[in-house]
């Protein structure tokens, strides 16, 4: 086996995580996947076990890891709602402690550390479309807060870790993303309105459906990171990343009905505690540094997405709630 740089995904049996191994696969990077299987599935990562550059490792990155590598992508941690808040304590745990351990392993291994951030470090914007310069709207005591302030945290620990101890960071902030591989139960709006389209089930909005949000397919998000990874030592960010073409979630779930031809219709529930109201990155920033921007739109994505759930019905994972 010939020599390739090596690289730690961590979460990378999640949604985006699956993904990034890949596509570092593809780039010639001999890919170190750790996982606690929290939310993530072994499926995902299945078809990559065969490759003798890609190793899988069951840890929880809220106990320390001693590994020798070369660039550190950290994106263990649950992103959806519901499993963020099924176990807060854990949440902002694996966002302060998880976050401790791989920044110690990057300064010892003076390795490249890319931080997995989000848009909810903006929490319910007063200002939009959302730069990185804004300082957020985040209610610290609400139930979204284990993971809009862990994550708000572990960007304080990256810039100070980068400060005080040299450390070459990167930290994107990524907003709504959508594709293949998201967890079939995870309440995500995408994921949601298609298998209940699917399923001939009501559409469920919440609230009147006029908040707004921008999605991201999930191959432009994994281009993003990869460039961002690629930059001068010099550039940190944060930096946004995301698809600037803003929808209502009313819209969304006809453009679903629509796509699906499904008879479903649409049924209106009570709005969650601290829902945002409209989201959307400016992406001007990775524009710039990155030459980056998504290229698939809403409809090619959303038709992608919904022949994955279509697939994976058949295969009955979602009964299995895997
Ligand atoms: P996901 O839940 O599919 O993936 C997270 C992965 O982390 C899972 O495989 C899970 O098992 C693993 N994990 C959780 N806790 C762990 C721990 N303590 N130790 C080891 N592994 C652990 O979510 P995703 O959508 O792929 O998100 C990946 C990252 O991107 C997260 O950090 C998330 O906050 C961030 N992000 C995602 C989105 C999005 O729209 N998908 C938006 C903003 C930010
Ligand atoms: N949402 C909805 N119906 C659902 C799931 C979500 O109307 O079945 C709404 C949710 O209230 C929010 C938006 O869709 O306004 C996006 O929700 P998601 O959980 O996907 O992401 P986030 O709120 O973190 O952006």
């Amino acid at each position: 086996m010939s020599w390739k740089p090596k690289v730690l995904v961590t979460g990378g049996a999640g949604f985006l995580g699956s993904h990034l191994c890949e596509k570092l696969l593809k780039e010639h990077y001999d890919v170190i996947c750790v996982d606690n299987f929290y939310t993530g599935s072994k499926v995902n990562i299945e078809h990559l076990l065969k490759d003798p550059y890609f190793e899988l490792i069951r840890h929880d990155i809220t106990f320390p890891l001693y590994v020798e590598v070369d660039e550190i992508y950290n994106l263990a941690c649950p992103a959806s709602p519901i499993h963020y808040q099924n176990d807060p304590v854990q949440t902002t745990k694996v966002n302060v402690h998880g976050s401790i351990n791989m920044l110690g392993l990057a300064k010892r291994t003076k390795a490249k550390i890319l931080q997995a951030s989000t848009s909810e470090v903006y929490g319910d914007p007063e200002v939009h479309p959302q730069p990185e310069s804004y300082r957020g709207n985040v209610n610290p005591l609400g139930p979204r807060a284990c993971y809009d302030e862990g994550k708000r945290c572990a960007e304080t620990l990256f810039f100070d870790y980068h400060r005080q101890h040299g450390v070459k960071i990167k930290v994107a902030r990524i907003f709504n993303t959508y594709g293949p591989r998201m967890h079939p139960n995870d309440g995500r709006v995408v994921s949601n309105f298609i298998l209940q389209a699917l399923r001939g089930e009501p559409l469920t909005i919440y609230g009147d459906g006029s908040q707004t949000r921008s999605f991201c397919y999930v191959d432009d998000l994994i281009d993003g990171l990869y460039r961002l990874m690629k930059t001068p030592d010099s550039f940190t960010g944060p930096v946004n990343l995301g698809n600037p073409e803003e929808v209502s979630i009313l819209e969304l779930a006809e453009l679903i009905l629509e796509l699906t031809g499904s008879k479903s219709e649409i049924k209106f529930l009570p709005l969650p505690t601290d829902d945002p109201k409209q989201r959307c990155p400016d992406i001007t920033l990775a524009k710039k540094v990155l030459e980056w921007e998504p290229k698939v739109q809403l409809r090619e994505g959303l038709k992608k997405t919904i022949d994955y759930f279509e697939y994976c019905l058949r295969a009955e994972w979602c009964h299995l709630g895997i």
